[in-house]
């Protein structure tokens, strides 16, 4: 059996019941069939991981470490095949995919191997009448639906921490990703991680819709687009069950007149156009100063103009395909929609002329874009930019606040006190000066429409604990505080 039209329950892969093609999405060929998971699928592996936790909750912190220690070796082992994967499912370029779904996953593992080692699991506290233990516990069976845009990265970030923190896990991978899902199964099960800690099923909405809603699930976490993220929230809500929800965004990229505009065009290739602009931190809207106005837009179009559209596999490339037909026909319908709206195109605005297979649209980028017009309000999730144009500082702020999205922004300028005011004032869970990397000791996780929690850094393992305090009044009080545990 090909382990990669499988599902993954309690510690054994099983033939899928129903399947669904995975297509390529530089060729649109046929690259395999991916499991779609069935109702009593869902209900499997959550009966699998609740007969898992008890064990996987009490294990001792060093022994969990040494088993996801050994987890990571197992994907870096499989890295170099599971990269060439995912950018045969989703067109992310090959540089890219070395990173994020090669060198990511086994590196988060090993950070939060480290930090449940280091994660005190009670803490005493002087009370006024004797004193207090804090306990963290784990929350218990964790449902984890992750998209397909960075389907090993962002499944890691939900699946880490919380295997870290003594819960088991049921992972929801999309269907557009089945395969690569599968990854993980195979070595979680070559590691020795206790069947039913972690069971992997790819598939459709149905699927999710009944993981996140089922009686078993203690929390869920959710990476997707804010329409399904409102419809979970209100699930979870009704429940009283909780959720962390990492949405869509519709980030501001804020030069300031003085930036130095090499810096910035070097910085915003990635910041605006990484992964062919399927990402939820890219600046897309563009702020720039009606003082270098032309210059700044004459830049962009010759940035966009530059990019390297072609074969995702090529390491050569900067833009390859977008994941599916439907994406790219939503993508272009976006720009003929700026069109109409009185907005100028100064770069790409179609389907590259040499590109008739796969699903490839030209590097965009529109000037004269008002705040107001969808292109600016509206999440795109493919290569296409909006020059905003503004006159003052605080003008340029309020523009970046002025959406119903706060995951991320950048700002340049060649004053970093300026540029720290800037992003000190921005509504968003993060900001990149100069750059916008992504760091995982950092909490990461959007304010608004963009979601509710943090995943990353101790935060994000915190997600995964519910505390339990424990009043001992009839102990003595702790005759000195414990260090940083002051109330
Ligand atoms: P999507 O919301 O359509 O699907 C995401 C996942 O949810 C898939 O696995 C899908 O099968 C599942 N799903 C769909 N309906 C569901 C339901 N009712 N209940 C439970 N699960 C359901 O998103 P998408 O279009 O596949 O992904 C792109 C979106 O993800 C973009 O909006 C992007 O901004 C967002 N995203 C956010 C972050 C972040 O960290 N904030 C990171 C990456 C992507």
């Amino acid at each position: 059996m090909s382990t990669m039209s499988a599902v993954y329950i309690n510690g054994r892969f099983r033939t899928a019941d129903r399947t669904e093609p995975v297509l390529e999405a530089a060729t649109g060929e046929l690259l395999g069939q991916g499991a779609d998971a069935t109702t009593a699928n869902v209900d499997e592996a959550v009966a699998a991981a609740r007969a898992a936790l008890p064990g996987w909750r009490s294990t001792p912190p060093e022994q969990r470490a040494h088993i996801l220690s050994a987890f990571a070796d197992e994907l870096q082992r499989r890295a170099r095949s599971t990269e060439e994967l995912v950018t045969r499912e989703n067109g992310m370029p090959i540089s890219l995919s070395r990173g994020a779904n090669g060198a990511f996953p086994p590196a988060l593992l090993r950070y939060y191997a480290h930090l449940i080692t280091t994660t005190p699991q009670e803490e005493v506290r002087p009370s006024m009448v004797g004193h207090t233990i804090v306990r963290r516990e784990a929350v218990g069976v964790v449902a984890a639906v992750v998209p397909w845009n960075y389907p090993q990265a962002l499944a890691a970030f939900k699946f880490a921490p919380a295997l870290a923190a003594g819960c088991t896990v049921v992972l929801k991978a999309a269907a557009e990703t089945a395969l690569d899902a599968l990854v993980f199964a195979e070595a979680a099960q070559a590691c020795g991680l206790p069947a039913g800690a972690l069971n992997v099923i790819p598939g459709g909405a149905a699927a999710g819709a009944h993981l996140v809603s089922h009686p078993g699930v203690d929390k869920v976490t959710f990476t997707g687009s804010t329409a399904t993220g409102r419809v979970i929230g209100e699930v979870c809500g009704r429940l009283l069950r909780p959720v962390t929800l990492e949405l869509g965004g519709k980030s501001a990229a804020i030069i300031l007149d003085d930036a130095d505009l090499d810096v910035t065009m070097r910085g915003l290739r990635s910041a605006s156009f990484v992964n062919n602009g399927q990402t939820c931190f890219l600046s897309s809207r563009i702020l720039a100063p009606r003082s270098r106005y032309a210059e700044i837009v004459e830049a962009l179009a010759a940035l966009a103009d530059g990019l390297r559209v072609g074969n995702p596999l090529d390491s050569a490339t900067d833009v390859g395909p977008l994941v599916s037909e439907r994406q790219r026909d939503r993508v272009l319908d976006f720009v003929a929609s700026a069109a109409n709206s009185g907005a100028k195109l100064v770069a790409g605005g179609s389907i590259p002329k040499d590109r008739d297979r796969g699903w490839f649209v030209a590097p965009t980028v529109f000037a004269d874009v008002d705040n107001s017009d969808r292109l600016a309000r509206e999440e795109v999730f493919g290569p296409v930019l909006a020059v905003i144009p503004y006159v003052t500082e605080s003008d340029a702020i309020a523009l970046a606040n002025e959406s119903e999205f706060g995951l991320a922004g950048t700002v340049w300028s060649s004053d970093e006190d300026r540029a720290m005011e800037v992003a000190r004032a921005l509504e968003t869970g993060t900001v990149g000066i100069n750059d916008y990397q992504l760091d995982f000791r950092a909490p990461f996780g959007g304010v608004k429409a963009s979601g509710i929690g943090r995943e990353l850094g101790p935060e994000g393992l915190d997600s995964f604990f519910s505390l339990k305090s424990i009043y001992r009044t009839g102990q003595p009080a702790l005759p000195h505080p414990t260090p940083g545990m002051q109330p």
